[in-house]
């Protein structure tokens, strides 16, 4: 390549820029794919269903319980009234006695029971209510935790995209002092070359392609506003000057 008439080190810039995007944009790739909020979501929703079954296990014994507790209140009434019957003294057949007495006795038996039953199920409500509520404070806990690393990740999102949008300018800035042709050309070898277009030569080492320049080619690489082809993998090659390390601490930082 010909008298390239610009800086060089913008060619070099661009290069390094553009591998700085695409490491940032590796890093949000990185924090998207979040292990503690994937874990913590599934264990959320595990324990949200856990949750739902406890409430409806509770529910339909609490039904159970309500309809119980209502036919000992019917039979109750009704117990009042055949008991009413019994001591008023109006009943003056044996027969009708006896079987005011019977409904009596078979009702209260009745009642008994469902009491019992009803007991068997309070002491069961109130066990699920308390796993109810352990599960319910682990299911809060976890859903605070999962909204923690949501904003985290989402705060270091925007830090990324930030410096990205930073690098961008910084990009457009550096592209408006490169020649056309060059730029081109520069697109060309990037796509074609593994997204790495230009390379610095230095003791005549390609920093990208590692290999040590020929001798014979060594010879004509000393001028250091030139841009040079790397004979050994072919992009566009400037020769090292600490510039560069400086413009490669500015983006690390
Ligand atoms: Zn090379």
């Amino acid at each position: 390549m010909s008298n390239s008439k610009f800086n060089v080190v913008v060619l070099v810039e661009l290069q390094l820029i553009e591998n700085a995007i695409s490491a940032r944009q590796s890093e949000i790739e990185e924090v998207k794919n979040n292990r503690e909020l994937i874990s913590a979501e599934s264990r959320f929703a595990e324990l949200d269903k856990k949750f739902d079954e406890i409430n409806s296990n509770y529910n339909n014994l609490e039904n159970q319980r309500k309809k119980l507790e209502d036919s000992v209140g019917i039979q109750n009434e009704k117990i009042k009234s055949d008991e009413g019957k019994l001591f008023s003294g109006t009943i003056t057949s044996a027969k009708e006695l006896e079987n005011y007495q019977e409904e009596v006795r078979i009702l209260k038996q009745k009642n008994s029971e469902m009491e019992d039953r009803m007991l068997e199920l309070m002491i069961k409500l109130e066990e699920i209510s308390g796993k109810a509520k352990l599960v319910g404070e682990e299911k809060d806990k976890t859903g605070t935790d999962v909204n923690r690393i949501k904003a985290e990740m989402n705060e270091k999102l925007e830090v990324l995209k930030n410096i990205i949008g930073g690098l961008k300018k910084r990009r457009e800035d550096v592209t408006s002092n490169i020649p056309d042709d060059y730029l081109k050309k520069y697109r060309e070898l990037k796509s074609k070359k593994g997204g790495i277009a230009v390379a610095v030569l230095k003791d005549n080492f390609c920093n990208v392609c590692n290999m040590e320049i020929p001798s014979s080619d060594a010879e004509r690489i000393i001028d250091a506003d030139e841009i040079y082809r790397c004979p050994l993998c072919g992009r566009m090659a400037v020769i090292y000057r600490s510039e560069i390390d400086n413009i490669k601490r500015e983006l690390e930082s």
